[in-house]
């Protein structure tokens, strides 16, 4: 039987490999970090992380996750409503809404399973979801499982958006469901705006903000806080694997009863396993730190400001922007796809590991190379990419 199957996924590969979309994955033999050895046995600054506050492998966090694997052991073989529910997952839920300016919030695997499971439960077939078109892949994979009617609003477009929500208005509730942070561009979702049109037209206001929680905002909330809405969003779901330390696990949080219905309702939480105890622990020791001071979100605005300022001055197109998320774009260029994929691996060379995107993971004509700022990163860390930057678009002829 397997015969067929197999011919047909060789020629798809092979397709792939052709089109140049084939997805590589570099073998790091070191701890994540603002420097990592990989298996080339070559070290190179790392710039495409999302080791924002450079957590991943912070001591504070090592020790916290090792304390909570002596205190609760290693897993729980159950979901959270069997014998699947510790102390410390429910300390965590505690502090993750607190942080986040929310009454609760329920632990999931992952924050593809927290969008995975946030919409079905609350919304049926007489209800609307309004979702951004550059929304993450597991907001539109959830967003498929509900039944809810669906409406794809134009990028950021509040036009649209009042639009949609007029066009909705017989629905029996509508939710507007959107990135916080958009992680191809570091765009930031006017909160501000969608929130007031929500007010406006009686809907709800979703936000993924896996691309901001712990570093967004002057002390760290998120896009809510940068955009002054705290209080004013329904539900935000985010991850645990990107600042917040990055190993995994992801939250939803919300309005109490919300959170509640979703206890009894959501089926990645019902139906899969808790959060590893020596997870939930570290991620406690995250939240512990980061209410207490804000100096790693205060370096990493520090760095991104100034790697913006030195690109800029160096001649290089930047998509101007506030966040450590910072697109190269090589637009203007004929063949902007390939320069970038060039320019990415001549970098490497130079000992800095970022990546090149192109389409279709971004739309035609808009190659870039995207740049991911982190706390970890020191001064000279960044000047040595600025350098390299400069070198080899002189070589690309790039920059003059
Ligand atoms: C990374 C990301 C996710 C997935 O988070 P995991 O916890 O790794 O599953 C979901 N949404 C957005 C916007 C993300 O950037």
């Amino acid at each position: 039987m397997y015969g067929t199957i197999r011919e047909d996924l060789k020629k798809g590969l092979q397709e792939i490999r052709e089109a140049g979309l084939y997805k590589e994955e570099r073998v790091i033999t070191s701890h994540q970090g603002p420097e990592i050895r990989v298996s080339t046995g070559q070290t190179v600054l790392n710039f495409c992380a999302n080791n924002y506050l450079g957590l991943s492998s912070h001591p504070r966090v090592l020790e916290a996750a090792s304390q909570g694997l002596k205190d609760w052991g290693y897993g729980m073989s159950s979901v959270r409503f069997i014998c699947g529910t510790q102390e410390i997952h429910k300390t965590l839920e505690k502090k993750v809404s607190d942080f986040l300016g929310m009454d609760d919030a329920i632990l999931f695997a992952a924050c593809f399973d927290a969008n995975g499971g946030v919409f079905e439960p609350l919304l049926d077939r007489d209800c609307a979801i309004i979702t951004d078109s550059l929304n993450h892949a597991s907001v539109i994979d959830g967003i498929r499982l509900c039944k809810a009617q669906r409406y794809i609003l134009k990028h950021m477009d509040m036009d649209d958006l009042e639009a949609k929500l007029k066009e909705t208005q017989n629905a029996k509730y509508r939710l507007i469901a959107t990135d916080g942070v958009f992680s191809m561009d570091g765009d930031i979702a006017p909160l501000d705006k969608i929130c007031d049109l929500a007010d406006k037209h009686d809907a709800l206001v979703m936000v993924d903000d896996s691309h901001a929680t712990g570093f967004l905002g002057k002390t760290g909330r998120g896009t809510h806080e940068y955009r002054a809405v705290m209080g004013r969003v329904d539900l935000i779901t985010t991850t645990f694997g990107k600042a917040l330390g990055g190993a995994s696990g992801g939250c939803v949080a919300g309005q109490a009863e919300m959170i509640t219905w979703l206890r009894q309702k959501s089926r990645p939480y019902l139906f899969s396993n808790t959060l590893p105890p020596a997870v939930a622990a570290a991620t406690v020791g995250v939240m512990d730190l980061l209410s207490k001071t804000t100096e790693l979100r205060d370096k990493l605005e520090k760095n991104q400001k100034m790697f913006r300022k030195m690109m800029t001055d160096a001649g290089f197109d930047i998509r101007p922007g506030d966040h450590p998320i910072v697109p190269i774009m090589f637009g203007k260029f004929e063949n902007d796809a390939k320069l970038a994929q060039d320019f990415a691996s001549r970098l490497l060379d130079e000992g800095i590991y970022v990546i090149g995107f192109s389409y279709p993971v971004v739309p035609h004509g808009q190659a870039r190379i995207r740049v991911q700022l982190s706390a970890a990163h020191e001064e000279e860390h960044i000047t040595k990419a600025v350098n390299a930057f400069t070198k080899i678009g002189k070589e690309l002829k790039v920059i003059s």
